[in-house]
């Protein structure tokens, strides 16, 4: 049985509300319910929380930092095989071959400097992870991501000349402003370049997202709560 809470959280409903929601968002869109997939954010949360969301069934699960991903799921991708890690978070070239190792998708690789690392580390391994491009929409000075304008000579660098599995696009809009412009700009870049999958939206837009053609929602606070602050050595 997951186990639940004493917080009366419990994730297995949550997840399910959510997965609710989303069909919901795609039937009112006119899309299919199955090209939408639900990354949970466990970022901060215990491994108990993350247990608990696959004992409910779920699979998909995303991490920004590479040290608390290493502490949380070594263990859990011997249990469950099939589970797959996608990473959020900024990537630092010395940490390159830590998250190759650990991640199935890399959704923020954003700048030349580290796609080329990560085509090096990708010769290097024989693989490489899924990758998406991180694009900084609203163009933000503290925000990682590469600039509209750039994107698409840097999809096209990263795919043709260095070879990279560039499989989607990803996004965090601006904190105050209408997100559906941003997920509307992300969606030009990636079909002007052929680009299939979309991860836009969270918690609190992620039915937006929905509307403007996101594959991918990265939802965490919805399922596991509020995030409590982040322990580096006190998580296992
Ligand atoms: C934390 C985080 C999320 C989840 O945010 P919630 O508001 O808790 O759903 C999604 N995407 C990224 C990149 C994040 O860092």
């Amino acid at each position: 049985m997951a186990p639940k809470m004493n917080t009366g959280l419990d994730i297995a409903e949550n997840l399910s509300k959510i997965k609710t929601r989303i069909a919901e968002a795609a039937a009112a869109a006119d899309r299919a319910e199955d090209e939408i997939k639900l990354t949970a954010i466990s970022k901060a949360h215990p491994v108990t929380h993350v247990q608990a969301a696959l004992a409910a069934g779920h699979r998909i699960f995303g991490e920004n930092r590479i040290q608390e991903a290493e502490e949380k799921w070594p263990d859990l991708k011997r249990s469950f095989s099939d589970a797959r890690l996608h990473l959020v978070g900024p990537l630092q070239r010395n940490k390159l071959r830590r998250a190759i190792a650990l991640f199935d998708v890399i959704e923020t690789v954003d700048r030349p400097k580290l796609s080329r690392a990560l085509a090096n580390e990708m010769e290097r391994a024989g693989s490489c992870p899924d990758c998406f491009i991180q694009v900084n929409t609203g163009e933000e000075p503290q925000k990682a991501g590469i600039a509209p304008p750039d994107a698409d000579s840097f999809i096209k660098s990263c795919r043709d000349d260095l070879g990279l599995p560039i499989r989607g696009l990803m996004c965090i809009p601006p904190i105050d402003e209408e997100p559906s412009l941003h997920f509307a700009l992300l969606k030009k870049i990636a079909a002007r370049n052929g680009v299939n999958e979309l991860s836009m939206g969270m918690s609190h837009d992620f039915e937006a997202a929905v509307a403007f053609g996101a594959t991918f929602v990265r939802v965490g606070t919805a399922i596991f709560g509020e995030r409590p602050p982040w322990k580096p050595s006190s998580q296992v």
